[in-house]
């Protein structure tokens, strides 16, 4: 006896549905979808009880005739691909044929639709793939798609879905994977009566802003940078977030051809791009939009896959962290760029006018520290320090002849300074351009940080010698990870002997640590450096340079002299970089002319 049936209709589209609709979520998607594909320019959804009781998703699209409305239910009904050759080309969201047949099968539907040529509607009532009801009816152009009780016919997904708040942050985060792509297209979504969306058609960056801020004050987007990159390759662009916008847990998205993908390599090229700029734990959000030619990724994967893979990965990569960090670099020189005023420009690279600038010639004691009690061991006079600054004030470290408008006084102005200290730490400063906040502890920290790494580099730290040497016992992991840092700590002053397993005396450390503790920098390096090991000289150097800066430098809330003041800021603006600390904090605030004029 032949035992192979076909399986009836029903079944094989329940198994499907198993697969394509796996919650009310990707019922949601399906829907979406469709009506981005029949071109509609404003969607609506509304959702009960997180979708389990009614998804329904209203479009203005182009609706469909009598035939293709009943067609649309048929599996592997589609009218997006006609050959499979077709498949390689998509650039249509759905084109299985799949999601309307799979909703109907484990779900109560009723459609209404109209095509603008035609003067009435199509009205559709299926109930478990059975068609119940098909009639004219009186309907705007576009079509209507309500989902009434997921699952009713298989109890066991039903049961498998989770709590009610779960599910509805399921389908809000859908619905912002299609929205944040979509913002020439309006959205609302409405969640039992209540509106948690009502986006009007915008910018890109209105979109983000109406999706993720919350506050009337501070915009959201007014932490975010616009990157763009057009390669042969590739086009990527998009917003990424300033390094002091880092929390953790930051909204991050990337997004290839107007689809949401998850992908963990690039994700490695994002962060590798604020390498040394974020605090521990702390990740920057970014908005990134990959556009490729659709023959170099993989789409037609699973439908609630979101891991899309591209064929030539490696190229990417450091595309995509360049361009990051080419942006983060603008920021770190040019005033950071209100948001607010629609199109948002990024001024134009200060590349060329680094360029043109001879980094100036630095001749500063390694060890001098200007906040030791004991620095005239190290340096007579402070003011000898300066010397070498004012040489190189006549060399061409300027800002060229156009300067922008907001641009930051810059070290080597003939003018003197004439710092204040604010207290809790903090130095006021008239400019031509306005007042100049310095935040000292962490302006300090950029000092030393940027001395440092040229130390590490140079391979020349200043040392000082321990009357009595500090001992530093390890465990046997971080003797490892000591022992690979044992010549750059060399490098910048550190003398280690290894007296025994696991045992060192520290006979020597950095001068600029000005009888710091040794061996709590020391501790604080291999901590640092334990976290996510890497073998890039670089990472290790900055991780080395900034664990080293933190403990070294003033401690926040230290008054200082206007000798030392003057001394830091000179210092500061020498640096090609210093609005930021290399960890991602603010340490310069420039409030401009205008700001000033604004407040009163
Ligand atoms: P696919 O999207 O993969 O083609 P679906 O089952 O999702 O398959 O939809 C089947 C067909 O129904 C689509 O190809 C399209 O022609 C039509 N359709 C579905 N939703 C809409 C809509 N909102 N507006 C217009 N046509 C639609
Ligand atoms: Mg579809």
């Amino acid at each position: 006896m032949d035992v192979i049936r076909l399986l009836p209709d029903s079944v094989a589209n329940q198994i499907a549905a198993g697969e394509v609709i796996q919650r009310p979520a990707s019922c949601l998607k399906e829907l979406v979808e469709n009506s981005l594909d029949a071109g509609a320019r404003s969607i609506r959804v509304l959702v009960r009880d997180a979708g389990k009781s009614l998804i329904q998703v209203i479009d203005d699209g182009s609706g469909m005739s009598v035939s293709d409305a009943r067609m649309a239910f048929e599996r592997h009904a589609t009218s997006k691909i006609r050959e499979a050759q077709d498949l390689f080309s998509i650039r249509t969201m759905g084109f299985r044929g799949e999601a309307l047949p799979s909703i109907c099968a484990v779900a109560q539907v009723k459609m209404t639709t109209r095509r603008a040529e035609d003067e009435m509607g199509t009205m559709l009532d299926i109930a478990g793939s059975q068609v119940q009801k098909q009639e004219p009816c009186q309907c705007p152009v576009g079509t209507s798609i309500q989902v009434q009780n997921l699952f009713f016919n298989v109890p066991a997904r039903r049961r498998f879905l989770k709590s009610d708040q779960t599910e509805l942050r399921n389908l809000i985060t859908t619905f912002q994977h299609i929205v944040l792509v979509y913002p020439n297209i309006s959205f609302t979504f409405v969640s039992d009566d209540e509106i948690i969306y009502d986006l009007p058609v915008g910018t890109l960056k209105q979109r983000i802003e109406g999706v993720f801020g919350k506050s009337k004050t501070k915009l959201y987007t007014s932490q975010l940078l616009e990157i763009e990159q057009q390669t042969e390759l590739v086009t990527i662009r998009g917003f990424v977030g300033k390094p002091e916008a880092a929390t953790k847990q930051a909204q991050q998205f990337f997004f290839v051809n107007g689809r949401y993908m998850r992908h963990p390599y690039f994700h490695k090229a994002v962060l590798q791009a604020y390498s040394g700029m974020l605090p521990a734990e702390q990740l920057p959000p970014y908005f990134v939009y990959f556009d490729i030619a659709p023959e170099q990724i993989d789409v037609n994967v699973h439908p609630t896959k979101t891991e899309i893979k591209f064929a030539d990965e490696q190229s990417i990569f450091p595309i995509l962290s360049a361009t990051i960090r080419a942006a983060l670099g603008k920021f770190n020189v040019v005033p950071s760029i209100d948001f607010l005023g629609g199109n948002i420009e990024i001024p134009v690279s200060d590349d060329k006018m680094r360029a043109n600038a001879k980094a100036p010639q630095l001749h500063v004691s390694s060890g001098y520290n200007p906040f030791t009690p004991q620095r005239e061991h190290v340096t007579p006079h402070w003011q000898d320090l300066y010397e070498p600054l004012k040489q190189s004030s006549q060399q061409p470290y300027q800002i060229p002849s156009e300067p922008l408008q907001t641009e930051l006084p810059h070290a080597l102005s003939e003018k003197p300074l004439h710092p204040q200290a604010v207290s809790g730490g903090y130095i006021c400063c008239p400019t031509d351009n306005g007042l100049l906040l310095v935040h000292a502890r962490r302006a300090h920290v950029t000092i030393l940080y940027n001395q440092l790494i040229i130390q590490l580099q140079n391979q020349q730290g200043a040392s000082q010698q321990l009357l009595f040497p500090e001992q530093l016992t390890v465990s046997a992991d971080e003797q490892v990870i000591l022992e690979t840092l044992l010549p750059d700590l060399q490098h910048i002053g550190f003398e280690l002997e290894k007296v025994a397993d696991k045992q060192y005396n520290i006979t020597a450390m950095p001068s600029m640590m000005a009888n710091k503790n040794a061996e709590a920098a020391l501790r604080a390096i291999v901590a640092r450096s334990a976290e996510g090991a890497s073998d890039v000289r670089s990472d290790i150097h900055q991780r080395i340079a900034l664990t080293l800066a933190q403990s070294a430098a003033i401690p926040m809330g230290k008054t200082l002299s206007e000798a030392e003041m003057d001394d830091l800021l000179t210092r500061l603006f020498a640096l090609p970089s210093y609005r930021i600390t290399p960890d991602g904090k603010t340490a310069v605030v420039l409030l401009s002319n205008e700001d000033i004029a604004r407040r009163f």
